[in-house]
This record gives C-alpha cells, structure tokens and sequence, in this order.
C-alpha cells in the first residue's frame, strides 16, 4: 500500500512531515546539492548543520571504498577495528586533554544517551545512586529517542510524548540580550550560571547527577552564546556539588565554531562529551562520547560500560570519520571556518541595519543564528501563532538557497534562523549567500 499524493505530489510509502514534499535530490558537490529537475541549491546549512566538509569529498569517498573492500561491518564484541582504534586517537589529540576515552555510536540522539547512561553507571559505580538527576536548559534540544527528549527544552518536540519517562529539572538558557537590565553582559552571564546553583539546592545536590548544555546553542536557541563569565562560572558550580558538566557539541564540535569543540572558546573542560553530525559529516551516520579516565575508569572496575547500539564503532562509519577528520586537517577547515565565520558575521550585522527586525546575531565561526521579532524593543513576535520563519525559509528555498529556520514553542518568542554552510565555504560564496538572504528577507 502507498500513501495517497495529494494534488501534484508523488506517491509515497515514507511518512516524515506529512506537509513537507521536498524535491528528489539528485548529487551534490562542495556548497552545493542539486535536485532531480537539476536545480542547484546552495546548502546553507550544510543538511542540519552535518556536512562540515561539504559534499563530495572524493578523499573520504575513496577511503570509505577502500573500507568498503576489506569489511563493512565486525560486531564490537567479536572484533575491534583498526579505524575505530584510530579515529578515537585522533579524536583525543583534537579535544582538549584529558578527554580521551571515546565511544562511538551513530548519531547524535544515542550520543547524548551514552552521555546520561556513562554518567549514571559513573555514580553507582562511585558510590552515589542517589543521583540521578539531569538538569537541563530551557530551550534547548539534545536528541529526539525518548531519553533524550526527556532532557531537551522544547514544548512542541515534548508535549505528545508527555508524561516523559521522568521529565527533568530545567534552568533557563542564557538568552541575555532579551533583558531589560542594567547588568553587564558578564554580570548577566553569573545571574545566568547562578540559576543552576539555585536549580541545584532546590533539588536536594545529593540527587543531582549531571548538567546539561550545548556550549554553543542549535536547533532551540539559534547558535546563542553566553557571556564568558557564564562559562566558567558553570564548572565552578558543577565542581562544588559534584555535578558532572555534559557539552552537548552534536552540533557546534567537529570544528564548525572555529575551534574544534564549541567549548573550546572557554576555559571550562566538561566531563562527558557527546559529537555526532560534522564528525561524519553526512558521509556515515556516527556518533561519539569522549570522557576522562577519571570518569570512565571506574565503571569499568566494576564490570564495565553496560550500554552500547549494534552499529557502535562500525568500522565503515569510523573509516569515513578518520577521513573527514584528516581532510578537515589537511585543508585547515577550522582556520576557514573561524575566518569565513568573521566575514559572514560582519554582513549578517549589517543585514541587520537593513531590516530592523533582525534582533540578534550571535554564534561562532560558522554556526551563526539570528533572532526576529516585529520590534525589538517591545521583544514582540512577528505574526504571533504565525510561521513568519517558515516564509523566510520558503523565500530562500524559492531562491535557492538551504537555511535553516524555526520558533521554539514555549521557548525564545522570536522567529530564528541559522546559517551554517560547509567549512570549505569560500569569501564569494559568503556574499552568494548574505546577498540571496537579503533578497529573502525583503
Ligand atoms: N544534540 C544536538 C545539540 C543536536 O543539534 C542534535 C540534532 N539536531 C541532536 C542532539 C540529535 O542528533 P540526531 O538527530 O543525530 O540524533
């Protein structure tokens, strides 16, 4: 049996957003996916913020054949494999030290649920059951299996899915250039972390197990950075309750920011990490953990990770991400992200002149998100219970151009939209995109 197609559209037995046809896609190079009809797209948001090094790389597509020819698949508790090995020692050289024990996973949902379950089986090995607790931000998104989403801070992604396994404990997410204070941004960012420490005594510290955050805000808060003091002031807090710090980099790592994880803007090292999209980027489903020895070395005193997917440390998906982490090197891809980041930075700012209702840019090398609303100064939304992001995604697409747009329900009341191209982006292809936006904001 197929779906019936509504007027026009092609029949289909795949259910997604049932609103949502998109043309066949048809290959893609660099910036660039063209469809069936053979439209070119630039892909402004490189998928959902995936595909750091772009498409096509032939590198990595030769590599994953050579994968390919030898052996795709070696169950992890039968064989381990050379490219698994690998990429986790190359990983741990790219991350800051001390974190250097890696898992691997598929993606970025069981990502962050190694994350959670790492650091549970951490505190009964450690003597602390009774933590448990994972406290999270609000809004923010960190996976859709329902683990996950019972630690991400966003109405619409929840609400069908309540009452949660257990829903947890949330603190608001630093979106400081909404308040009408007299604080300094830094002197917001310690408000900000301080709200954790409240969250923390409320909750009773013994029961509190973690603290989540995207260093780097994604798909719920349209790449929000904090004030530095935010940062720091985090891991003070975590340090003083025995909280461990969870960096959620499935988006801002694998270098999109500049640095290779988001975090490393910071001086405050996490406990767990998880990676997943740029570190495959788009050219395997892969996912990562990265903790310290510290951390992990305990549970497996005590018998060992009890966790773990079927395709966890595929030797075809860590052989593609070996090679996408050696060309991200060799064509110094993060220099390019950081440098092209600044370019694309000064024009969205001066998009912003132009069309007043751009409210707020921020991010990180090429993890840029902007903020609208119909006044800034009032903060009100365009079109309340309207989609005015989903007409500017539409604009753009019309024009040819992928960005990536949404409102978070419950959540930020402004409409966002986050620009993300691959990291091999060059300057023209910056003012490409910046001039096509323009044209889709008018
Ligand atoms: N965490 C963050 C920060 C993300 O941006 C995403 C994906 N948008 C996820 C987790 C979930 O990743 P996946 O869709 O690969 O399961």
């Amino acid at each position: 049996m197929t779906d019936q197609p509504a007027d026009g559209q092609r029949p289909s037995n795949l259910f997604y957003l049932a609103s949502l046809r998109r043309p066949l896609v048809d290959r893609a190079d660099g910036i660039y996916i063209w469809d069936q009809t053979g439209r070119r797209f630039i892909d402004g948001s490189s998928g959902a913020m995936v595909v750091n090094i772009g498409h096509g790389n032939r590198t990595v597509i030769e590599a994953m054949k050579r994968q390919m020819d030898r052996v795709t698949f070696a169950y992890r508790l039968h064989f381990e494999n050379e490219p698994a090995e690998e990429l986790a020692r190359q990983l741990a050289a790219h991350m800051p030290e001390g974190l250097d024990r890696m898992f691997f996973v598929s993606g970025g949902s069981e990502a962050v649920e190694s994350c959670i379950k790492l650091a549970r089986q951490w505190a009964v090995a450690t003597n602390q059951p009774q933590r448990w607790k994972v406290v999270t931000r609000f809004p923010s998104y960190h996976g859709g299996t329902i683990g996950s989403l019972s630690v991400t801070g966003d109405d619409a992604l929840v609400e069908s899915f309540r009452p949660l396994l257990r829903a947890m404990p949330t603190v608001p997410a630093p979106v400081t250039w909404r308040d009408r204070d007299n604080f300094s941004p830094e002197e917001r960012g310690v408000r900000y972390a301080d709200m954790l420490e409240e969250r923390i005594l409320e909750e009773g510290p013994e029961t509190v197990l973690a603290f989540i955050m995207e260093p780097i805000g994604g798909a719920a808060t349209a790449a929000l950075v904090a004030p530095d003091s935010y940062y720091s002031r985090i891991r003070e807090i975590c340090d003083r309750f025995g909280v461990l710090l969870i960096h959620d980099e499935v988006m801002s790592g694998a270098g999109r920011s500049g640095r290779f994880l988001g975090g490393d803007h910071w001086d405050c090292l996490p406990d767990i990490v998880a990676m997943s999209k740029g570190i495959g980027s788009g050219y395997a489903p892969l996912g990562a953990m990265a903790a310290s020895s510290r951390l992990v070395q305990p549970l497996l005193d005590a018998g060992g990770f009890q966790h773990g997917h079927t395709y966890a440390g595929n030797p075809l998906a860590c052989a593609a991400g070996l090679a996408v982490l050696g060309e991200m090197d060799r064509l110094h891809l993060i220099d390019n992200a950081a440098a092209m980041g600044d370019a694309l930075m000064g024009e969205l700012l001066e998009l912003r002149k132009r069309f007043p209702f751009i409210a707020d840019v921020r991010g990180k090398g090429l993890l840029i998100g902007a903020e609208m609303v119909a006044d800034p100064e009032t903060l009100a939304p365009i079109e309340p219970g309207k989609k005015a992001y989903q007409r500017l995604l539409d604009h753009a697409y019309a024009r040819g151009l992928i960005i990536y747009a949404r409102r978070v329900k419950g959540g930020l009341d402004g409409d966002n939209f986050i620009v993300a191209p691959p990291m091999v982006v060059t300057r023209e292809q910056v003012d490409e995109i910046v001039s096509i936006l323009g044209d889709s904001l008018e």
